[in-house]
């Protein structure tokens, strides 16, 4: 790499660029495909196809363990971040602080889960980050 590709890779991204960061991450978001934000980015709950819209192969962009990394993180701050501030909770009867925060975490959990690996799909999508063919990790 010469030094002047180095300087051009280091550039801060184009208003343009962002707006395609943006435009991925927002299609993948709402579940669509990222290239076209028609077709479905999956036909399982979490199985990513092929766009059924304009054919991109939307299987080339591995989220691998950011999805469930950054759910957890997510959920971590909307449910037990807030619990760590209301002692109230802490006097209460375990089975109903358990009753109450597991299937609040099991949903919340479940209902971002395909929300932020369709984000990172889309955000691949615009930096144009494709997994190893092979499938194999680094
Ligand atoms: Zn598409």
């Amino acid at each position: 790499m010469t030094g002047q590709s180095l300087t051009q890779t280091l550039e801060t991204p184009t208003a343009s660029r962002r707006g395609q960061i943006l435009e991925g991450m927002r299609r993948g978001l709402i579940g669509r495909c990222p290239n076209c934000g028609q077709g479905k980015l999956y036909r399982a709950y979490l199985k990513v196809t092929p766009c059924q819209a304009c054919g991109h192969d939307n299987t080339q962009y591995h989220a691998d363990d950011a999805g469930p990394y950054f759910t957890i993180l997510l959920v971590g701050h909307i449910v037990i971040g807030p619990m760590l501030f209301m002692p109230f909770i802490w006097r209460a009867p375990t089975a109903l602080v358990i009753g109450t925060t597991l299937p609040t975490i099991a949903v919340l959990t479940l209902l971002l889960l395909p929300r932020v690996k369709g984000a990172i799909i889309g955000l691949h999508w615009a930096l144009n980050c494709k997994g190893d063919p092979s499938g194999e990790a680094f």
